[in-house]
């Protein structure tokens, strides 16, 4: 395992496994847990190699103070992704290596995706992702590349990016990790105190109990069961619970059988953002 910080010194790594061979990469923002691990644990299995980039973007953060408390912890990353085995090169540059002269993001129509959820609260943050991925992507050159199903509606943008661009990747979704409270693995997690983390389980049960329920209630009385679940617990604020259909992300007011749906959560325990969903 070898860690690059230059764009040069990682590319003159990967041209042998570019000449024959298959590239693969899980783009990460650091802080890593077993959730990103079973990220690079699949890409290893099925490439050549795995460039893991750890890099904080900051063309995605609309709220400055996320960005700085950003958890930073690079070399506990390295010691964890040393607990793999396998051809596994580091990635972790700075701003100026990736965007070369202004840190912007590039404005996408990701043809509706962008203003669902995420979107409608993080103004911008899908065109800081899909800038990154794609200057990340002309970078690594991989073959596949990996993504968690815990940012959802970041998969689906990223699929839709790749196709904007025209780029040759194959986007992998990944199932999502969690402990064995149902909380969801997030780099965040580590800004929660033990009140906030106990609290913050509510996410995961809400989403259990609206998959279990999806068939016999309708979809406003599910609204109305998580806002209720989420009104009895003082330390959770709820930003929003959606249903919304698989490939549009678009709210769902009724069910559709020919359709595929998932419900999504984003809350604030204490100062801290999480956001969690599971297919239904
Ligand atoms: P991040 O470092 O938060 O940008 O995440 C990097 C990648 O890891 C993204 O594709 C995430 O969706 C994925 N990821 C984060 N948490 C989990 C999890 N609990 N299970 C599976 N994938 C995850």
């Amino acid at each position: 395992m070898t860690l690059f910080t230059t764009v040069k010194s990682l590319n003159d790594a990967l041209l042998s496994f570019l000449k024959s061979g298959e590239i693969g990469f899980v783009p990460t923002m650091g802080a890593l847990h077993e959730g990103h691990l079973s990220l690079v644990s699949k890409s290893l299995a099925e490439n050549d190699c795995t460039v893991v980039s750890i890099f904080v973007n900051p063309t995605q953060f609309n709220n400055p103070t996320d960005l700085e408390k950003y958890p930073r912890t690079l070399r506990a990353d390295v010691d964890l992704l040393q607990t793999l085995n396998g051809n596994i090169f580091i990635f972790a540059p700075n701003a100026e290596d990736i965007y070369q002269k202004d840190v912007i993001s590039k404005h996408y129509n990701f043809g509706g995706l962008e203003n669902e959820m995420e979107g409608k609260h993080r103004k911008g943050h899908f065109d800081g992702v899909g800038t990154v991925l794609n200057l990340l992507f002309r970078i690594v050159k991989p073959t596949k590349a990996y993504f968690g199903e815990k940012d959802f509606q970041q998969l689906q943008i990223v699929k839709k990016m790749v196709s904007l661009e025209k780029l040759p990747v194959n986007i992998i979704g990944c199932e999502i990790i969690r402990e064995k409270s149902g909380l969801a693995l997030s780099s965040r997690n580590k800004r929660l105190n033990s009140t906030e983390k106990k609290a913050a389980i509510l996410i995961s049960q809400s989403l259990k109990l609206v998959k279990k329920e999806f068939s016999n209630h309708s979809i406003s009385e599910l609204t109305n069961m998580v806002a209720k679940n989420f009104e009895s617990e003082k330390i959770l604020k709820l930003e929003y619970f959606e249903i919304a259909d698989i490939e549009t992300l678009k709210t769902a007011t009724k069910k559709d059988e020919d359709k595929n749906y998932r419900a999504f959560i984003a809350a604030f325990a204490g100062e801290v953002r999480l956001i969690d969903n599971m297919a239904l």
